[in-house]
């Protein structure tokens, strides 16, 4: 039997009101494309695992990801990947948000309440242009939400010694240095198991994506 490739945040399960997972490497699935042709063959993978959590009635808002620092505020579904940004923050309920990496880091950022949250792709420039502090400002700005009510997470990433800046630990010190003391990273990474996760630097950038998910359920 195949394993499942989708993993639940263990440290946002005890969050109430939202999802949040990560869809790893598909077992059986060869992928060797550029990034447009591997993400037209795992769309329809990602939407069948993402209807088998339970998870398909929520629209899926995704960024382009440019490797910047700008940030959506999402208050609704799109009908395309909004444009120019690495980060989702949202409060509506019954939004998923998705973001896609493939060695850049996922990070959820999230309200202990489960009252708001965000996503955001950070790699190496991402996180040189302090785009975590930036979402975790303006989350801070649209909330009523102090620094200390938030959850950080950092997901698999790729990190040393696979590569020779280790951001995920620059990402945890500037969500330290905006007041957060809930950070979480499971030091996991992309690169040294090719068996569950897409790795863009050792696979030469002819890869998949995983696909990391925040859901705030409907109240
Ligand atoms: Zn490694």
């Amino acid at each position: 039997m195949n394993r499942t490739p989708i993993e639940s945040v263990q440290t946002l399960e005890g969050t109430p009101g939202i999802e949040a997972h990560f869809i790893g490497r598909i077992p059986g699935l060869s992928i060797s494309v550029e990034r447009s042709e591997a993400m037209a063959l795992l769309a329809p993978q990602h939407h069948r695992i993402l209807q088998q959590s339970g998870l398909e009635n929520f629209p899926l808002v995704t960024a382009e990801q440019i490797h910047g620092k700008e940030i959506a505020i999402v208050t609704g579904a799109t009908t395309s990947a909004i444009q120019g940004v690495d980060a989702l923050i949202t409060c509506t309920r019954a939004l998923t948000l998705g973001i896609y990496v493939a060695d850049c880091a996922p990070v959820w950022i999230v309200a202990r309440d489960g009252s708001a949250g965000a996503l955001v792709h950070a790699g190496k420039k991402g996180t040189e242009l302090g785009i975590v502090p930036l979402v975790i400002e303006k989350l801070l700005k649209i909330t009523e939400l102090d620094s200390q009510d938030l959850i950080v997470v950092i997901g698999p990433c790729i990190r040393p010694p696979c590569y020779e800046i280790d951001f995920a630990a620059r990402i945890r010190e500037q969500a330290r240095a905006c007041g957060v003391l809930d950070i979480h990273d499971p030091e996991i990474c992309t690169a040294c198991h090719p068996e569950l996760y897409y790795s863009y630097r050792s696979e030469k950038g002819l890869t998949g994506r995983m696909l990391a998910t925040l859901t705030l359920l409907p109240s």
